[in-house]
């Protein structure tokens, strides 16, 4: 770290605490912020002129899977659109997937790298403690600052593997040692991830435990739930019965009730048209927890889609035989009849499932498409196409679902007083990006300009520092003296998403300088992806 001092000077400064913009000069100083005021700073310093610019503190994506493509130090393609976005800090480790925070020969190891979702970025895993994992990083040097949270399924994972049964009093103790040294060396809390295996396994006992665990290290808890639509395959569908997602959402604020932990409620979305009528209702759930005390928050996307894996609609008891279950004639007209009913139930379709990548040579020229048009093209009907796609992939096909939630749902919880703004994106080597990973917080800032439903500054601390406050992250998240100069600078006026429906992995307008650490690592918007000035943040 130099002693180079650099001054940004007349500024907009809007600090990410939420108080009022003002205008002002900041001086970085050796990585830091050495001052920041309104009105002139006067320093033997070289001068960066941002006037008519905002300058806020660097955005904070408090719900990530990077923790898995940031040791991939040789694909910078991975993390430079996040750079480009304004991005400087990622929370990586959410949904129950950490990169780091395994057993230590594990004999799951290969099954873990073989089941994982980013394996993109991380194919192999070279480490096991988030100690060994942050020595790596800290080696090879990383682009962004990384705070991260112990996955409950990847440690469950590498003593368990998939296994279903309930854990012995043993696993349950190495499992509860392996969570708690993670939060020991550095983790900020522990994800949960109900929906997928193998979180969906854990019984009521280990889930209150773990609860428990967090709540006696004063971290935190974050939550997928168990379900996000009215119907899904997690809960009995009685009929009249209460929306699943409802019954998932009453499930992790009775945790935080009965053990005290801190919860945070993952990405907020309502699959299906007809799960958007519940929104009113989880969002009173929330704010009853809250009035009734319970420390909990949630946090949104600024989408309406969201990305996935072909097999995602598919019930556990087909996955449970795959790849046979593809080809079995009964099992694909089981499947058939259930998808034709929750579709309904749902208000969803392959109409609404964009291919992603088809991960298969003839597929590919379909990528970009939606499924209902490839089957009209293909003159195949819309669930033959469907498997088609299932099989061929071997069920790695990844897609993008829309109608994961709805443009009004995302609106109000971009001004609710509990949520907070994250990506939950990552980058892909091929086919169609997910649209977040380019354009996301410009997005926000965007939609805050043209519908005026939230302040520029109420935005900005969404995405800087209730984020950093949230995850106890002391030293960055606001402008003040003596924290981390990682600071973005934009134009309120023009900034922008430019992704589009076929066109996603486009560079979004407005960024203009981005520092992380007090190393400016995007100038004029463009990002310089050789720059690693990343910390681990333990
Ligand atoms: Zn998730």
């Amino acid at each position: 770290m130099t002693d180079e001092r650099l001054l940004l000077k007349n500024g907009t400064i809007v600090d990410g605490t939420g108080a009022k913009a003002y205008t002002g000069d900041l001086l970085i100083r050796a990585g830091k912020i050495e001052a920041v005021s309104e009105g002139a700073i006067s320093a033997d310093s070289s001068v960066m002129d941002c006037s008519g610019k905002i300058v806020s503190p660097g955005f904070i994506d408090m719900h990530s899977h990077n923790d898995w493509f940031l040791p991939n130090a040789d694909r910078p393609g991975f993390t430079t659109p996040f750079t480009e976005q304004g991005i400087t800090t990622f929370v990586g480790g959410n949904c129950g997937f950490a990169a780091a925070g395994i057993l230590p020969d594990s004999p799951y190891k290969t099954f873990i790298e073989d089941n994982n979702l980013f394996q993109s970025g991380t194919p192999e895993l070279e480490w096991a403690s988030l100690a060994e994992y942050t020595g790596l990083l800290e080696n090879r040097g990383i682009t962004h600052n990384l705070a991260t949270l112990a996955g409950h399924g990847t440690a469950r994972a590498s003593i368990r593997g998939w296994d279903p049964s309930p854990l012995s009093g043993d696993e349950m103790n190495q499992l509860l040692g392996l969570l708690e040294q993670a939060m020991d060396e550095g983790a900020r809390g522990v994800s949960f991830g109900f929906q997928y295996a193998p979180g969906i396994f854990s019984r009521a006992e280990e889930i209150k435990k773990i609860a428990g665990l967090v709540r006696s290290k004063d971290k935190l808890l974050t939550v997928h739930l168990k379900a996000y639509s009215a119907v899904s395959a997690t809960y009995p569908v009685i009929p009249f019965g209460k929306a699943h997602n409802l019954i998932a959402l009453e499930e992790a604020i009775n945790l935080a009730k009965e053990t005290g932990v801190r919860l945070q409620l993952s990405h907020q979305i309502f699959v299906g048209s007809r799960t958007w009528k519940t929104f009113d209702r989880a969002m009173a759930l929330i704010d009853r927890a809250a009035a009734e005390g319970v420390d909990l928050m949630t946090d949104t996307y600024a989408y309406h889609c969201g990305a996935s894996i072909i097999t995602v609609l598919l019930p556990e008891w087909f996955m449970a035989k795959a790849p046979q279950s593809y080809t079995d004639k009964t099992m694909n007209f089981r499947v058939r009849l259930l998808a034709a009913l929750s579709f309904r139930l749902l208000g969803f379709g392959f109409e609404d499932i964009q291919i992603a990548s088809a991960n298969h040579p003839a597929l590919n020229r379909f990528n970009g498409m939606f499924l209902s048009d490839i089957a009209r093209e293909r003159g195949v009907s819309p669930f033959q196409n469907y498997m088609d796609f299932v099989r061929e992939s071997n069920g790695t096909a990844r897609v993008l679902m829309h109608r994961y939630t709805s443009p009004e749902i995302v609106d109000a919880l971009m001004t609710h007083p509990l949520s907070m703004y994250m990506t939950d994106a990552w980058a892909e080597p091929e086919g169609l990006q997910n649209p977040a990973v380019y354009g996301c917080f410009p997005r926000f800032l965007q939609m805050a300009r043209e519908k005026r439903h939230i302040t520029l500054e109420a935005a900005v601390h969404k995405m800087t520092g209730a984020s950093a406050a949230r995850f106890g992250l002391k030293d960055r998240g606001t402008l003040e003296k003596g924290k981390a100069a990682d600071i973005t600078v934009f134009d309120r006026d023009t900034i922008r998403d430019n992704t589009t429906l076929e066109q996603t992995d486009r560079q979004p307008s407005g960024i203009d300088s981005v520092f992380i650490n007090g190393i400016r690592v995007v100038e004029n918007g463009k990002a310089d992806p050789a720059l690693r000035p990343g910390r681990v943040l333990v």
